[in-house]
């Protein structure tokens, strides 16, 4: 069905994340109905991306400019980091508009079980940038879980030495890779509530 060109199509579709094979196919023939009006600015926007896309060399966010826009932006409060599991966390509380600072992204967070230990993620540069004294507040916004847990007791202990103020967001709030789900008014209540 449908020539090597539409099948390879399908088969590259089933792997975005959120698609499966059944939904790659659905997702490709409802293109396939509009090729000059939807297929060819698709693929067009994603090898732009693609070409444009950088890591942020200061907190790891994605953009297409380094360092990225909020990095860059003199009107952000820089004296304030919120340190995020993921770009995914980042991008969900960039969305809600509750964070006036920088972030930080970690890329996962120490996990004995799985073998993750401090230098499998971004620590040292977090370190590094609380470091030159701008810097005033550190606020972990780390999934709630025993490994993230873990992870925040061991950066308040790394950065106690710096004399920067560390803040938590506020228990039992689900996020890390979740906070995508969260309604802003929740974000906004878990940032506030921080201590
Ligand atoms: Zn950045």
């Amino acid at each position: 069905m449908g020539g090597p060109e539409i099948e390879r199509l399908i088969q590259l579709f089933a792997k975005v994340p959120g698609l499966g094979p059944r939904s790659a196919r659905r997702a490709v023939l409802k293109l396939l109905q509009y090729p000059e009006a939807r297929m060819l600015p698709l693929a067009q926007a994603m090898a732009a991306a693609a070409r444009a896309v950088k890591h942020c060399a200061l907190c790891g966010n994605l953009d297409s400019v380094n360092p990225c826009a909020i990095c860059a932006d003199p009107k952000r409060d820089h004296t304030m980091i919120c340190v995020v599991e993921t770009v995914a966390d980042l991008w969900a509380l960039e969305r809600s508009g509750v964070h006036p600072g920088l972030y930080h992204v970690l890329g996962g967070t120490l996990s004995a079980l799985g073998g993750t230990g401090p230098d499998d993620l971004n620590i040292r540069p977090l370190l590094a940038r609380v470091q030159p004294g701008d810097v005033q507040e550190i606020i972990l916004a780390l999934s709630a879980t025993v490994d993230g847990a873990a992870t925040s007791h061991f950066l308040t202990d790394r950065l106690a030495a710096s004399g920067v103020h560390v803040t938590r967001v506020a228990q039992g709030v689900p996020i890390g890779g979740a906070l995508d789900v969260l309604d802003d008014g929740t974000l906004a209540t878990a940032l506030r509530a921080r201590r």
